[in-house]
């Protein structure tokens, strides 16, 4: 596995890959890397030729500077763990080659509206950061195709969207979520957790079961369910954030003619925000 600090370098070894008519893959991730990173690798190789892994903890979209502080850094068994699932090459930039003019100066991506909702009303300037990372990302790699995890899924949403919007072409590709077999979702900030509260982690999984079983049933008192759930997951030791059951099409609230589901739930627990989702047709 090549490693590019530089955004030079890498920009003349794609062009090469590509000359020669290799198909290129990215991944981009932030780090502390966990199977759920591991199966975008796995996905990118069955779309490309070449896969291009990038790790950048990117300030720009962390809200709280004690959670960017705090942000788990691993970078050597990283690095082992993306040769070991044969990644081509890793870029793995500092924040000055990024923002070479500062956060503050950085021109930035935004795709409206519903970068502030659901993740975005809890985290104010989350998704720009993202937008902003992922554009930057896409003009240094060129990738053919770019793969996201649907653990993320407003994060798959707002991407796809800034993708078609500014006729980027590049084919996004949903990865589907890795869990623990206790059905949490796997997550860099699980390791923020003891031992006790990764055993009360799963509520999270389990309730949004619970109201994915209430909505296939029928049930269309959608406020209810979120309001039940919210009482659920503090019962079971959370500080709940929110449960929204949406219309995976559109992210809007969904209505009783909804056919494809997703419920977003985020709730922190200790010191760290779990978010996860369930996404299905009715
Ligand atoms: P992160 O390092 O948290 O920014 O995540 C990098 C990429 O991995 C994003 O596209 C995430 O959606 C994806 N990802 C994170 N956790 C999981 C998981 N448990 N299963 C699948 N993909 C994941």
């Amino acid at each position: 596995m090549q490693v590019f600090n530089a955004l030079q370098p890498l920009r003349e070894h794609v062009k090469q890959w590509k000359m020669a008519g290799k198909r290129v893959a990215l991944v981009p991730t932030m780090g502390n890397l966990h199977d759920g990173h591991i199966s975008l690798v796995e996905e990118a190789h069955k779309h490309a030729d070449i896969v291009v892994a990038t790790i950048f903890v990117n300030p720009m979209q962390f809200n709280d500077p004690k959670d960017l502080e705090n942000y788990p850094r691993t970078e050597e068994e990283d690095q082992r763990k993306l040769a070991a699932a044969g990644t081509h090459a890793l870029f793995l930039p500092s924040v000055s080659t990024i923002y070479p003019h500062g956060i503050a100066a950085q021109t930035v991506v935004e795709v409206p509206d519903i970068s502030d909702l659901y993740c975005g009303n809890s985290r104010p300037g989350h998704f720009r950061g993202v937008t902003t990372i992922v554009c930057k990302l896409f003009n240094l790699v060129t990738p053919d195709v770019a793969l996201f995890g649907e653990k993320d899924f407003q994060q798959l949403f707002v991407i796809r969207r800034m993708t078609a919007e500014l006729c980027m072409n590049i084919e996004i590709i949903g990865v589907p979520t890795k869990r623990e077999t206790s059905g949490l979702a796997m997550s860099s900030r699980n390791n923020y957790l003891s031992d006790t509260e990764k055993q009360t982690a799963s509520a999270l999984f389990e309730t949004l079961t619970w109201l994915k079983d209430k909505v296939q049933s029928g049930d269309v008192t959608f406020n209810e369910l979120e309001n039940t759930a919210h009482q659920k997951i503090q019962d079971a030791g959370f500080k709940p954030d929110y449960f929204h059951i949406l219309d995976a099409n559109s992210l809007q609230p969904a209505s009783a003619t909804t056919t494809n589901f997703v419920i977003l739930g985020a709730a922190f627990l200790g010191m760290a925000r779990l978010i996860d989702n369930l996404y299905f047709s009715r």
